[in-house]
């Protein structure tokens, strides 16, 4: 059975988030879909979504306290609200753009894994990496593990090359496949694929051996074209 999920990013208000979630439940329950399916909206749309038991609502990002002086960040006060118990951990623009490092990123994951959260856990390559070969990028994603639990019950680990992620350009089949196999070698977690996974490769990279399912970003925020992506899966 595979995973799929949708990570909002700083799109969709309040109501539309509301439409959306609506949308993907009734089609869930409508079609039988029992795939697993998860959705980060972004955190002024969290709110106490009744959902069929396969369909999943989480937080793009939490500070790692319940609650206090942390301008700008929430906490779990917060999350707890909304009955909320899956975070995105370690995702390439929260690294790269916002400039969260290792040591803080490792701290965020054992916060949340003390508190039993399901943490999507991400990592991957930049594209100097990517072109340095495959050791480099093992050797980069690696890094990646460092304070990180990969025995943790609660893990799906996401690999999303950065150079793939928003810019349409997926990652090869077989490069994928090859990372995915060492990947598994490291954890029994699933392990997700994520960057410009579209309705048109959807199919093709579900399928790949050691690919338990995808996170997906731009190609999931129309719900018409998120339940396509649903139904490719399913
Ligand atoms: C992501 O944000 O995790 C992602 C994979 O984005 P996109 O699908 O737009 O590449």
């Amino acid at each position: 059975m595979k995973i799929i999920a949708s990570n909002f990013k700083t799109n969709h208000t309040r109501a539309t988030t509301a439409q959306f979630i609506h949308r993907i439940d009734k089609f869930m329950i409508d079609d039988n879909i029992t795939q697993t399916v998860y959705l980060f909206p972004p955190s002024t749309a969290l709110d106490s979504f009744e959902t069929n038991q396969n369909l999943h609502i989480g937080a793009q990002n939490c500070h790692w306290v319940k609650s206090g002086s942390y301008t700008g960040e929430i906490g779990t006060q917060q999350l707890d609200e909304f009955g909320i118990k899956t975070i995105l951990i370690g995702h390439s623009e929260r690294r790269h753009t916002m400039g969260e490092n290792q040591k803080d990123i490792a701290k965020k994951f054992n916060y949340f894994k003390a508190l039993g959260y399901r943490i999507i856990y991400c990592v991957g390559e930049p594209l100097e990496q990517k072109q340095a070969g495959l050791s480099s990028t093992l050797g980069y994603i690696q890094e990646q593990f460092g304070g990180i639990d990969l025995t943790y019950d609660g893990l799906i680990l996401a690999y999303e090359p950065v150079w793939a992620i928003g810019t349409g350009i997926s990652c090869g089949i077989d490069d994928i496949a090859t990372i995915h196999k060492k990947l598994a070698k490291k954890t029994t977690a699933p392990i997700l694929y994520g960057g410009s996974v579209k309705q048109d490769n959807i199919k093709e990279i579900i399928n790949i051996p050691n690919v338990d399912g995808a996170l997906i970003g731009t190609a999931s925020w129309v719900a018409d074209d998120f339940v396509n992506i649903i139904k490719f899966c399913n």
